[in-house]
Parts: C-alpha cells; structure tokens; sequence
C-alpha cells in the first residue's frame, strides 16, 4: 500500500512464455526496475488470454489489465494466435467502453524475448497511465454497484459475444493488422448486446427428454423427466446449446431475438 493519498493500481498481466515472458526475465536479470504491483500470468501463447478473463479481472478489483505476446508472425506456433489476442483485445475494448470503462485500461503490446527493457518501459508507462485514470470506475465517475452491475451483464454474455463474433475472433489479418482497428466499431458492439437472444423452452412443446438440462453448460435448465423443463434467464448465458440439442421431432426450444431498438 502506497503512502499518503497515492493511489497504488491493481494490475493484471497475461503474457505468454516464448516472447512476453522471455522479455519479462530479462527484464529481471538486467535489473530493470518496473512496478511491482503488476502480477504477471504465464500463458504458453497470447492467444489464450480471453475476453473472460478480461472481465473477472476487472469484476475482482483490477483497475488495468495488460495481454503481451510475441510481435506478430514470430509466434512459436504455426496457429499465429497473437493475431486472435489482437482481435480479442479489440472486442474486449468495444465492450469495455459500451459499459463506460475507458478501454486504455486494458493494453496489448508485443515483447520479444531479447527486450528486457522494452518490458520495463511498458510497464512503467501503462502504470503511470492506470494510476493516472485513478481506481476503476472512480476514474469514470461510475459507482461501484453500477458499474459490477454493467461488467457481470456482459460477462454472462461472452458464450453469445464468442459464439456471434467467432469469425471475426479467428481472422488473420496478416496483411493489414490494422484492420482489426476497424473490426468492432461501437455501434456493432451496441447492436451486439442489444440484440443478444433470449432462449425458452415451450411447455407445450417439451417433452422432458433431459437432453438440454444435461448439456447445459452452467445448470440454467430445471425440470423433471417427462415433465416441461424451465429455463432460468438469470443463469442462462446464451449459448443456444439447448436448442442445437433439442431434437427437432420436439422442437421445444425457441430462440427469441431482441428486435433492433
Ligand atoms: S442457452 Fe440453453 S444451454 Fe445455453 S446456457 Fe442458456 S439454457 Fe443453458
Ligand atoms: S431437449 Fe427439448 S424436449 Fe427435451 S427436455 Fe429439453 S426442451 Fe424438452
């Protein structure tokens, strides 16, 4: 804890072993000093960082999150995943910003394993520029209810987000990474999650085979064998597995789209 009124940042690192992490120790054995209240995350690549973990780290008090992975098309395998980052990052800060969180609280940078002092250098501009836009939320004037609130909704929307943006999500824009600047524009994320289905089961339909409840993924779906089940919207995450599931000679799952406002 920082003394007098400074205001010390939470900081969530995600980077990957080959490159980010090589800079990383590096950076260590050089004596390069970078703030320690960055903790730091090994992934084997960048590209496992996903918009889930984004979203708890800032539910569970990070007030700045950082993704670092090889520079693009030095990653270790033949998946290139640090362009998939590239376009997570982008996603998550569309996202972020329609919930009022100022996106530069997440960052995304490539370090390669002979840039021991690069990494200092991020590290202390991204928490010089965290502590600058103050605690999440405070920073964006938005009370703490509120804005746990706006980041659980969209939380429990990732499965759709994934499910509804998975081309974009896998692009390779070898050519023109710069184009993943353009692949999110604010109005499409809007559109997104103001359109984002509603899933129900019709009672008259359903005929209680068990087959949704069982492969529901978190447990939404309530009901008896050969009774009409329940879906309970609080705990459904959109993920249309109940109706890809249901056979069709039943039917009994309906997906309800939200009509544009
Ligand atoms: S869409 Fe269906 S399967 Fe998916 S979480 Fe909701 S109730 Fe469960
Ligand atoms: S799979 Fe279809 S018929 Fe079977 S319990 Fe679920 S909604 Fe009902």
């Amino acid at each position: 804890m920082s003394s007098g009124s400074r205001f010390t940042p939470k900081i969530i690192g995600i980077i990957c072993n080959w490159c980010c992490y090589g800079g990383a120790d590096l950076c260590g054995v050089s004596r390069f000093q970078y703030p320690p209240h960055i903790r730091l995350i090994r992934v084997m690549c960048s590209a496992r960082a996903d918009l889930r973990h984004v979203f708890e780290a800032f539910l569970n008090g990070a007030d700045g999150m950082f993704v670092g992975g090889c520079h693009l098309d030095d990653c270790h395998y033949i998946t290139h995943g640090n362009y998939e980052a590239l376009s997570m990052v982008r996603l998550a800060e569309g996202l972020l910003e329609h919930v009022g969180v100022n996106p530069k609280r997440l960052r995304l940078e490539w370090v390669s394993a002979g840039e021991g002092i690069r990494f200092a250098n991020i590290m202390n501009e991204f928490s010089a520029e965290i502590e600058t836009l103050g605690p999440l939320g405070k920073g964006e004037g938005i009370a703490g209810d509120e804005l746990r609130a706006r980041l659980e909704k969209v939380a429990r929307l990732i499965p759709y987000i994934k499910l509804a943006k998975r081309e974009q999500l896998a692009l390779h824009l070898r050519d023109n990474p710069a184009g993943y600047d353009e692949l999110y524009p604010r109005e499409e994320v809007a559109r997104l999650l103001r359109e984002a289905p509603t899933y129900e089961i019709d009672p008259a339909q359903c005929q209680g085979c068990m087959i949704c409840a069982r492969r529901c993924p978190v447990e939404a779906i309530a009901g008896e064998k050969k009774t009409p089940h329940v879906i309970d919207q609080e705990v459904c995450i959109k993920c249309g597995t109940c109706l890809a599931v249901c056979p069709p000679r039943f039917g009994a799952v309906r997906q309800i789209v939200a009509s544009p406002a």
